[in-house]
């Protein structure tokens, strides 16, 4: 009798571990892509959203996007985040703070390179990127590292409601020049398919080492950089659950609007 007792306790021991160890495997995918929002709900101005820094990075301490209000450029690097302000100053995010678009991943590259050639200009960039990828059809983080022959980025001012859709917004933005800057690129690549729901191609912020200004990233010249790459096939979309978001009308297609909002 206490035999199979003891047989059936080391039965669930067994089951429990299985099921625990399931759990953990879930936990240590770090090849996902969190979101939160849509990149037209943001175009169309919806700037508040329920998601805090402290519940942001749970999904990873890599990212960008932007703060509630709209109030400036964010990056998120080595698990701290960053807003960088109209002025320029890139601030410390309070965990307390919300996000009305965001998207974040645990950074763990998978492919790393030295970039080769001497870069002018921003679309020179994303060419030089895309041929390091295998394929356009999944997501990638892009992290660029080193000292930068040059640097535009620009940030948005703090928005009062009721809120001006993004293009009005951005006509108020505030642009920055860097000259031999040292710093870091936080970027990611979207496939083509993701059109209202993120940036489809390169959305990059950038900030300088000593973690002072920075922005969302308008021109760069660069050469003797360092590019890594996460390869990136998992992707999680979380909604806000009230307010705005619920009202707003996303059907349809605002992808002039985005070209003139992030470009
Ligand atoms: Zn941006």
């Amino acid at each position: 009798m206490k035999t199979i007792r003891y047989l059936l306790v080391a039965i669930l021991l067994a089951i429990a571990a299985i099921c625990l160890s399931g759990c953990s495997h879930v936990q240590e995918n770090n090849d996902v892509l969190f979101q939160t929002s849509t990149i037209n709900a943001l175009l169309e101005g919806v700037y508040d959203g329920d998601i805090s820094f402290q519940e942001l990075k749970q999904h990873g301490g890599f990212g960008l996007g932007t703060v509630n209000a709209l109030d400036g450029e964010m990056v998120g690097l080595e698990g701290k985040f960053y807003q960088v302000k109209a002025d320029g100053i890139a601030y410390p995010v309070d965990d307390s703070m919300k996000t009305p678009f965001a998207v974040v991943t645990f950074f763990e590259p998978d492919k790393s390179a030295l970039l080769d050639e001497s870069i002018n200009k921003y679309e020179q960039l994303t060419g030089y990127l895309d041929n390091l990828l295998p394929t356009k059809n999944i997501f990638y983080a892009i992290k660029i590292e080193g000292v930068f022959e040059y640097i535009k980025t620009r940030s948005v001012p703090k928005q009062n409601k009721p809120y001006p859709p993004l293009v009005e917004a951005v006509k108020n933005q505030s642009t920055f020049e860097f000259h031999n800057v040292e710093g870091t690129m936080v970027g990611f690549r979207c496939p083509a398919y993701v059109e209202g729901v993120n940036v489809p191609g390169y959305h990059i912020h950038f900030i300088t080492k000593d973690r002072k200004a920075g922005g969302h990233l308008l021109g760069c010249q660069m050469q003797n950089v360092t590019i890594e790459i996460d390869y990136t096939s998992d992707f999680y979309m979380v909604l806000p659950k009230s307010g705005e978001f619920y009202r707003v009308d996303l059907t349809n297609g605002k992808q002039k609007d985005l070209e003139k909002a992030e470009r």
